[in-house]
């Protein structure tokens, strides 16, 4: 864990850049690939908290290959993270803009969907900080194009495992009664759910059951905080917001740390996150898809404090037919239509005042933001 999150964009007229960065990522780096692995022992203690200014997010704008810019190390151990640099490097990482450096934020720059300049401008540095999925980012950024008009920007975790059931499936889930949060209510969040699963269901021809029993449920949900054994320890407040396993595994774990909100109107935090949008997002893996590099798309990495997209968007509903196909009531028509309709942010944050006070926020706060480990 290592980075900082500023939860609005960062422009010429937004001065702060925080990094918070953290000591000793290595053990939870070991295992950040999320797939159906082991589990292993993590830890990770926050021990070193700095904060750059304008003046050093202008050096970094400013930053080309063979600068030697301090702070880039932290970035570069971000981009190990999140699977753009190789994870020996991580404690060794220098301050260079070298040219292993260019490369990861060229293929970053591709993934996120940005102008690809292998430069750390503001566009970029503003996605670095943005909060995110844990799952580290696959594939290469190359778009495929599938005939006329059709691109996708899909990708699949390594080998396209998916769930292996006769068709029809149905596949069970259950949200754990103990690893619970307090802002919400467990009828509130099983409904968010509900209307998750339910997306994924219209599309393809696997259903969801809530399961009585948690035990034995195909699809475990809970919200954890910090190292909770799977070696992915959760960053506290936004940075990473939750994590996903590959098929068959069936975990999805949300940072219990996080404001969850099912409705912007009462939850008037300005670091609420939607769940509804972040458990879609988080299904989406559970059935075999890697991120978008589509920003209209669920399945793009990062979101928003207050914004929503939970909308499956085209690219979200062909990659995850081509793993399961079609549900036979799936009308390509009407998805179109809530393509168009959908994913409009409930924004409050480009109010002048929530600004200022997003920004004092974070002063004063020193929240922990970027949880390195994903
Ligand atoms: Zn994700
Ligand atoms: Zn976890």
């Amino acid at each position: 864990m290592f980075f900082s999150l500023y939860p609005y964009s960062l422009s010429s007229s937004s001065f702060f850049f925080f990094f918070i960065f953290f000591a000793s990522p290595l053990q939870c780096i070991l295992s950040r690939t999320l797939q159906h692995h082991h589990l292993s022992f993590a830890a990770s203690v926050p021990t070193t908290i700095s904060i750059l200014d304008e003046r050093s997010f202008q050096r970094f704008v400013q930053a080309s290959r063979g600068s030697h810019i301090t702070g880039i190390s932290h970035i570069k151990r971000y981009f190990s993270h999140f699977g753009y640099l190789p994870l020996q490097n991580i404690t060794s990482l220098s301050d260079d803009f070298d040219e292993g450096f260019e490369l990861a934020l060229v293929q970053y720059q591709q993934n996120l969907g940005l102008v690809v300049t292998g430069r750390l401008d503001s566009d970029t540095l503003n996605q670095i900080v943005t909060p995110r999925c844990g799952v580290p980012d696959m594939g290469h950024g190359h778009h495929h194009h599938n005939g006329l008009h059709s691109t996708k920007n899909f990708m699949y975790f390594p080998g396209k495992p998916r769930w292996v059931r006769s068709m029809p499936m149905t596949l069970t889930y259950a949200i754990s009664p103990e690893n619970m949060i307090r802002n919400l209510s467990l009828r509130e969040i099983r409904e968010a759910f509900k209307r998750a699963f339910s997306r994924w269901a219209s599309v393809i021809p696997v259903s969801f059951v809530e399961a009585e029993d948690y035990a034995f449920a195909d699809i475990k949900i809970g919200f954890y905080s910090g190292d909770h054994g799977d070696g992915e320890p959760f960053d506290g407040i936004l940075g990473v917001l939750a994590h996903s396993f590959s098929p068959e595994s069936g975990r999805l774990h949300l940072d219990a740390a996080e404001t969850w909100a099912v409705n912007f109107r009462s939850e008037k935090s300005p670091v609420a996150v939607d769940l509804e949008s972040v458990a879609t997002h988080e299904i989406g893996h559970l059935l075999g898809l890697s991120h978008s590099t589509m920003k209209e798309a669920v399945m793009y990495p990062s979101l928003k404090p207050r914004d929503k997209r939970a909308e499956l968007n085209m690219d979200d509903i062909k990659g995850v037919q081509s793993l399961y196909g079609s549900n036979p009531n799936f009308k390509y028509e009407s998805s179109l239509e809530s393509d168009m309709s959908a994913n409009e942010a409930s924004d409050l944050v480009g109010s002048k005042s929530l600004r200022i006070f997003l920004h004092s926020f974070f002063m004063f706060s020193l929240v922990h933001i970027f949880g390195l480990c994903l």
